[in-house]
C-alpha cells in the first residue's frame, strides 16, 4: 500500500493504521478524528465531502465527544468507513488532495479521553508475570495457583478513574499496615505501573448469553495501550479475601488512539500451548497471539529517559479471544466500550518485566536510572511512558504512548 500523504519511515501511524480518537482544534470542540503520520484527519469535515455517503453515519456522529455511538454502529460500518479512508489515501485522484482542512497538524491539537468505559476487567494473564508474583509472595516452587492454567483470572476493576494520557496522577493515600505497628493512613510508598494492553469491546452482548471463542472477534474493536498504576502497599493490606481494590482503584491510563484489531491482523503470532488442555469452551482455532513491541520509559523530573523494560505482547498465555469467552460463559452481558485489560505483561528476561514491583523484585534490588539515581518504586516528578508497536516485514503500525507523572500526594 503507498499513500500519497508523506508519512516518515518510522512512524506508528502509517497508512496500515489509521486509529479513531477523540480530538479538539483551536475551537475547543471535541471531535472524532483519525489519525495519519503527525496529522489528525478532521472526519466530519471529510464526510461533508460525500465521500462516506453509502455507510450512511449520521452527521452527528462525528461531533460527539465519544466514540461509543461510532463504534456501536457495527464493524461493517466502522470497518467500511476506515477502508474507503484508506483508499482515498491511496488513490492519487482522490478529493482530499488538494483539501488542506481535512489534515490538522497533531500539535495543534488536544486528546481526549475517547471512550465512555462502561465496565473495565483486568485479567491477570501472563504467566510469567503470574509466576513472578507467585514466587515472590507464595511459594517458589508452586508459584502458580491451582486454577491459573484452568482459567483466565480476573476480576471487575474501576471504569471511572480510567484517563486518558498526558492525565497527571496523585500519590494515592490509603490504609497501610507497618510491619511493626498497627495500621496507618498515608501516601503510598510503593506506587508502581502495570504494563498491560487494552481491549476495547466494540459490540453488545444479551445478558443470558454466551459468547464463543469463534465469534469473540466480533466483539473486538480495537487495542489500546492500558497503564494499570497500582499503590503496592495498599494492595497488601487490602486484597485479603476478596482481591485488588483502592491499591488499583485511583487511576490507569490509556493511549489516545484506539487501533482496530484489523490493523493488527499483520502482527498475528502462535500462541503458546496451553497444557494442561483447557476446557472446550476455551479452545480456539487459529492465531490470536500479537507480536507486538511494548516498552516501558521512566522520565525523571530533569527529562531523562531510561528504558525500565522491553516486553512483548505475543508473550500472553490466554488470548483475548478465551477472556471475552470466559468472561461471558456466566451469562455476562458486554457493552461497547467495556475495556479487557491483559494483566501485566512480562516475558521472561529480567529487563521484561512490566511493573517495577517484579524489576526490584519486591523492592529488594534497585532499577538503575540513566540520571545516576536508583528507584525501587515510583517518586514523585517520574512520568512513566508505555509504548507499543508491530513491526514487521516493512508494516508498523503503532499506538503512540500513554504518559502519565506521578504528583504529589493531596494534604491527608
Ligand atoms: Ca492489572
Amino acid at each position: 500500500m503507498k499513500s500519497w500523504k508523506e508519512v516518515y519511515a518510522d512512524s506508528d501511524f502509517s497508512i496500515y493504521n489509521l486509529p479513531w480518537g477523540i480530538y479538539s482544534g483551536p475551537d475547543g470542540r471535541k471531535q472524532m478524528g483519525m489519525r495519519i503520520g503527525d496529522e489528525v484527519i478532521n472526519l466530519g469535515y471529510v464526510a461533508s465531502l460525500g465521500i462516506l455517503d453509502e455507510y450512511k453515519v449520521p452527521t452527528t456522529i462525528w461531533y460527539r465527544d465519544q466514540l461509543n455511538d461510532f463504534i456501536a454502529l457495527g464493524k461493517k460500518t466502522t470497518s467500511g468507513v476506515r477502508n474507503i479512508i484508506q483508499q482515498e489515501l491511496c488513490n492519487d485522484r482522490s478529493k482530499l488532495k488538494d483539501k488542506a482542512q481535512a489534515f490538522i497538524p497533531m500539535d495543534s491539537v488536544t486528546m481526549h479521553m475517547p471512550l465512555i468505559v462502561g465496565d473495565y476487567t483486568d485479567f491477570y494473564s501472563s504467566i510469567e508475570h503470574a509466576t513472578n508474583v507467585g514466587k515472590m509472595f507464595r511459594d517458589p516452587e508452586n508459584a502458580l495457583l491451582p486454577n491459573w492454567k484452568h482459567l483466565p483470572v480476573g476480576y471487575h476493576g474501576r471504569a471511572s478513574s480510567i484517563v486518558v494520557s498526558g492525565t497527571d496522577i496523585h500519590r494515592p493515600i490509603g490504609q497501610i499496615k507497618p510491619p511493626d505497628s498497627a495500621p496507618i493512613l498515608s501516601p503510598t510508598q510503593r506506587l508502581d505501573f502495570e504494563l498491560e494492553m487494552g481491549t476495547i469491546i466494540g459490540k453488545q452482548s444479551s445478558l443470558g448469553s454466551r459468547v464463543s471463542t469463534d465469534k469473540a472477534r466480533d466483539y473486538i474493536f480495537g487495542m489500546v495501550i492500558f497503564n494499570d498504576w497500582s499503590a503496592r502497599d495498599i494492595q497488601k493490606w487490602e486484597y485479603v479475601p476478596l482481591g485488588p481494590f483502592l491499591g488499583k482503584s485511583f487511576a490507569s491510563s490509556i493511549s489516545p488512539w484506539i487501533v482496530p484489531i484489523e490493523a493488527l491482523e499483520h502482527f498475528k503470532v502462535q500462541g503458546p500451548d496451553q497444557e494442561p488442555p483447557v476446557l472446550d469452551y476455551l479452545k480456539y482455532k487459529g492465531d490470536h497471539n500479537y507480536d507486538l513491541h511494548l516498552e516501558v520509559i521512566i522520565r525523571t523530573k530533569e527529562n531523562i529517559d531510561t528504558v525500565v523494560c522491553r516486553s512483548n505482547f505475543k508473550y500472553m498465555y490466554w488470548n483475548m479471544l478465551q477472556q471475552v469467552a470466559h468472561h461471558t460463559v456466566n451469562g455476562c452481558n458486554l457493552n461497547v466500550g467495556d475495556i479487557m485489560a491483559s494483566g501485566t505483561i512480562s516475558g521472561k528476561d529480567i529487563d521484561s518485566y512490566g511493573s517495577m514491583l517484579e524489576l526490584s523484585w519486591g523492592g529488594k534490588n534497585f532499577i538503575q536510572l540513566n540520571d545516576g539515581t536508583q528507584r525501587t518504586f515510583l517518586e514523585n516528578g517520574d512520568t512513566v511512558i508505555m509504548r507499543a508497536y508491530g513491526d514487521k516485514n516493512g508494516v508498523k503500525v503503532g499506538f503512540g504512548s500513554v504518559k502519565g507523572k506521578v504528583l504529589e500526594a493531596m494534604p491527608l
